[in-house]
């Protein structure tokens, strides 16, 4: 384990093994759609890349990148995006991967703008699902997992750029985040 997690929350195989059965479930919801994956930059990366290969029908993906969060862990509440789409979904099932839906702000934004553009459906797809009350209500269709109110890093998510390639969900010690702020 990295010296900088406290806690392994959820393992490689638990990952591996969710994403499989979340795949399955995709495919059968989306047989005979026009389905486009929508990746969020940069945490939904590996997640996506998993995901895709556990869903067997053709299907496109795209990414955009929207920024909520500073080199902090608490959520600024200001959304830009940074990276838009390359083309328009009006003839697409669109589903939006996430990496983690904490206060809801990031998604609640992103839903907003996409449903403007008038894709056939839009739904939201979210590895993890935090346990705490949203300042935007949003709701999830398909999520991998449950976790407390912690900061968590790994498997795509970050704590100032870093631990996105750790294989797991692991709770970062907060003698990391205390030291870099000061
Ligand atoms: P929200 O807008 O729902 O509060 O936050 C969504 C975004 O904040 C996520 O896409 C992610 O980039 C970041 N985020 C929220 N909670 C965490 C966390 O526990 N760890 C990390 N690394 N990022 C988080």
């Amino acid at each position: 384990m990295h010296q900088d997690i406290e806690e392994i929350l959820i393992s490689e195989a638990q990952l591996q093994e969710k994403i499989t059965s979340l795949g399955q479930q995709i495919a059968l919801d989306y047989t005979g759609k026009n389905l486009l994956l929508l990746g969020t930059l940069k945490g939904a990366v590996p997640f996506i890349a998993d995901l895709a290969r556990a869903i067997d029908l053709p299907l496109e993906i795209d990414y955009m990148a929207v920024a909520s969060y500073g080199n902090t862990t608490q959520s600024s509440g200001i959304v830009r995006i940074i990276k838009d789409l390359e083309g328009p979904i009006d003839q697409k099932h669109v589903l939006i991967i996430e990496d983690i839906i904490d206060s809801g702000l990031t998604l609640h934004y992103l839903v907003d703008l996409l449903r403007r553009r008038n894709p056939l459906s839009l739904k939201i797809c979210s590895l993890l699902n935090k346990e705490r009350p949203r300042l935007k209500n949003v709701p999830i269709d398909y999520y991998g997992f449950t976790i407390p109110d912690k900061f968590v890093v790994g498997y795509g998510l970050d704590y100032a750029q870093l631990y996105r390639n750790l294989p797991y969900i692991g709770i970062l010690k907060p003698s990391v985040y205390s030291e870099t702020s000061e």
